[in-house]
């Protein structure tokens, strides 16, 4: 399991993000940040710095919010 960037990151990419994660998994793409599916910790602290709520864990997805994870997954190379 990882945390996801969904839809309020396109719109906001304040980055906050990228400065209280741990282990460094997350980065800015063409169109939002993105989070490493394979290195992400669960950790959870991103959630609290984003500003618009943007990130969530995957199991709480919605099926509209599926794409997201599937983009981070291309951004990163894994499918
Ligand atoms: Fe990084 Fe933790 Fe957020 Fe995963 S949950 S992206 S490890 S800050």
């Amino acid at each position: 399991m990882a945390y996801v960037i969904l839809q309020p990151c396109m719109e906001e990419k304040s980055g906050d993000c990228v400065e209280v994660c741990p282990v460094d998994c997350i980065e800015e793409g063409p169109d939002q940040f993105y989070i490493d599916p394979e290195i992400c910790i669960d950790c959870g602290a991103c959630v609290t710095a984003c500003p618009v709520d943007a990130i969530v864990e995957e199991y709480e997805m919605t099926p509209e919010d599926e794409p997201f994870l599937e983009k981070a997954e291309k951004f990163y190379g894994i499918k």
